[in-house]
């Protein structure tokens, strides 16, 4: 059933000189509690996969603001599971905020070299992190494996039907796999429009394609599409431009957007309704992803 009080209708007044009132943004960052957004979603999937195998400890990998790593650590502090963390790049002075959280809910940081983080996807390496930390569950970087899609089809049942006659869903991605899960989750007739987070991500499609078929999506399922060019200027990169959107975008509405992926969503159907690309009818739900606490690494930001 859909949940409405996780919709909020956005109102009239415009953004920048764009009114977006069509738009209803989706509130994954209210639930999943101390793992708001998307991550929670790809974990319940995997969570069940270690919970089958009989695994209590969960090893995966993040860099030093990995919002996957937060929720691993925070979902493992709430289920009883241990934690690993492999992070990306020798450790710095001091932990960030993001690292301090994952500590904090007792997750075991390892941090890597650069290069021995490369390895991430070698067979022989995960080989080496089984061993090392057995019995345990490996997940890979971002959650974005075939549990973690199946995880996040439970998103489309969130929203789904409180928005008779279909929509066009639009939500940012990095890997691929929250958008798989949604579109396999929602009925034809919705429309699903990723923003990719990342510059050149020219794998993206076939790796969704993958997820919809680990998912068994039918043929049937709704339309999708990945737009390439709200990168912003690459992964975790910002311009004037898009800050200047966050800011006026989190004062006139009162919800706040971090630049990684949700501000890069917004940003992205702002500009299809400045130019018209999209017209003034159809139905848009922005989905909220979360990412929030990612937020105090950009003081720029109204960290209220
Ligand atoms: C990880 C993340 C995404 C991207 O999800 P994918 O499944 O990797 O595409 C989007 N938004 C937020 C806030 C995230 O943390």
């Amino acid at each position: 059933m859909g949940d409405t009080a996780l919709l909020t209708h956005l109102s009239m007044e415009p953004v920048l000189g764009v009114a977006m009132g069509q738009v209803s943004v989706l509130r994954l960052d209210r639930t999943g509690g101390l793992a708001p957004g998307n991550k929670a979603f790809k974990l319940r999937g995997n969570l069940e996969a270690a919970r089958r195998r009989g695994v209590s400890r969960l090893v995966s990998f993040g860099g030093a603001w990995s919002n996957h790593l937060h929720a691993l650590a925070a979902v493992g502090a709430a289920t009883g599971m241990e934690t690993v963390g492999i992070v990306r790049g020798e450790k710095s002075t001091a932990d960030t905020a993001m690292l301090e959280d994952a500590r904090s809910w007792g997750m075991d940081l390892h941090h890597v070299s650069r290069g021995e983080y490369r390895k991430r996807n070698d067979p022989d390496y995960l080989r080496q992190l089984e061993r090392r930390f057995h019995p345990c569950l490996v997940i890979p970087e971002g959650g974005a494996n075939t549990d973690g899609a199946r995880g996040c089809m439970a998103i489309a049942g969130v929203a789904a039907d409180s928005i008779p006659g279909g929509a066009r869903y639009v939500l940012p991605v990095g890997t691929g796999t929250t958008l798989a899960g949604l579109v396999a989750g929602l009925p034809a007739g919705n429309e699903v429009i990723g923003i990719s987070a990342l510059k050149g991500a020219t794998d993206l499609e076939l790796r969704v394609e993958q997820g919809l078929q680990a998912c068994g999506a039918l043929s049937s399922h709704c339309q999708w599409q990945i737009l390439h060019d709200f990168h912003c200027g690459g992964f975790a990169r910002t311009h004037t431009e898009l800050r200047e959107f966050i800011l006026a975008f989190q004062h006139v509405h009162q919800m706040a957007l971090e630049p990684v992926y949700t501000g890069k969503a917004l940003f992205a159907i702002y500009q299809m309704l400045k130019s018209g690309a999209w017209g003034p009818d159809r139905p848009l739900v922005a989905v909220h992803t979360g990412g929030l606490q990612g937020r105090r690494g950009y003081p720029w930001l109204d960290t209220r």
